[in-house]
């Protein structure tokens, strides 16, 4: 393994500091630190950027990203433990690393620093999907973050970026691809973590999407969780959930009511969202 820095390696460091991997705080660890130079590097260069990790435990991937030339890194960790040795690499890269324990979903991570950050994580796979949700509802459009690298669950990455008519396709898909182009970019083995997952990850690059097609978002996840709801069956039959005629809401979309919502692409629920909104009048 080529050095990326001077500090000790990761297996020593997770010694002195006792940081033996917990299950409940979803701690699968990386310790090459090519490979999470390598997930740093797929957000582009780092140099005089500002960035949030979510999740750095014992700082593989924070040393790749400090080394990689990030001006400043915010991170959010909730594991006291893995404060100590966070402080290390801290010392090392000095007046550049932030570090702030708690739990990242009651942390406004976003909002970190002074310039609108780049967000980089492993994230722990308890909180991926509320944390992603989050990111990707702030109340004004475009989000404060610039590009997100994150890592998934294969199959979270499979619901991420899934399209109309991939099985994968759903709730999570239309909310991705409303508001960001959402790219997997490569797969790493469970072999590659301590303690290996039982599941292949996968690295998935965000950038915001320009609001092309505008409506409220509680109303599109009203849509999508009825239609996806009851995914087997046509729209005339699942948009009932949204208590108007659903045919009628579907003609006057141009959308056929025995359509499966499987089919639907982004801009078809945000049109049956804006026409539901106009028939609720409300
Ligand atoms: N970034 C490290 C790496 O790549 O080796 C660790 C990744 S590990 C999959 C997830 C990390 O998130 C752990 O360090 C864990 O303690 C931390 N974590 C779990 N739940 C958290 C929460 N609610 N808020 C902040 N960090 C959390």
């Amino acid at each position: 393994m080529s050095q990326i820095d001077e500090l000790p390696p990761l297996r020593d460091v997770i010694e002195r500091h006792g940081l033996q991997a917990l299950k409940s705080l979803g701690q699968n660890f990386l310790l090459d630190l090519n490979l999470t130079s390598k997930i740093a590097r797929t957000a582009g260069p780092l140099a005089g950027k500002t960035v949030v990790e979510i999740g750095p435990g014992p700082g593989g991937l924070t040393r790749a990203i400090l080394a990689n030339g990030a001006e400043k890194v915010f991170v959010v960790e909730r594991d006291r433990r893995a404060i100590a040795a966070l402080e290390e690499i801290g010392a090392h890269y000095a007046g550049r690393l932030t570090i702030i324990e708690g739990d990242a979903l009651e942390v406004d991570t976003a909002s970190l620093g002074d310039d609108a950050p780049i967000i980089i994580a492993n994230l722990p796979y308890n909180i991926a999907t509320p944390l992603l949700t989050r990111w990707l509802s702030p109340t004004s459009w475009p989000p404060r973050w610039t590009s997100m690298v994150l890592m998934f669950q294969k199959e979270v990455a499979d619901r991420i970026t899934a399209q109309p008519g991939d099985d994968a396709y759903g709730r999570l898909g239309v909310l991705c691809g409303w508001r960001s182009y959402a790219t997997q970019m490569f797969d790493i083995s469970p072999k590659a973590f301590v303690p290996p997952p039982k599941v292949t990850s996968t690295v998935v690059h965000f950038a915001p999407r320009p609001m092309l097609y505008p409506c409220e978002q509680a109303d599109l996840e009203a849509v999508t969780a009825a239609a996806f709801g009851q995914r087997r069956k046509m729209l005339r039959q699942s948009l009932k959930a949204l208590n108007v005629d659903p045919i009628a809401l579907c003609e006057a979309v141009g959308i056929e009511p025995t359509d499966r919502a499987e089919v639907v692409p982004v801009k078809g629920f945000v049109d049956l969202a804006n026409t539901w909104k106009a028939m609720r009048g409300d």
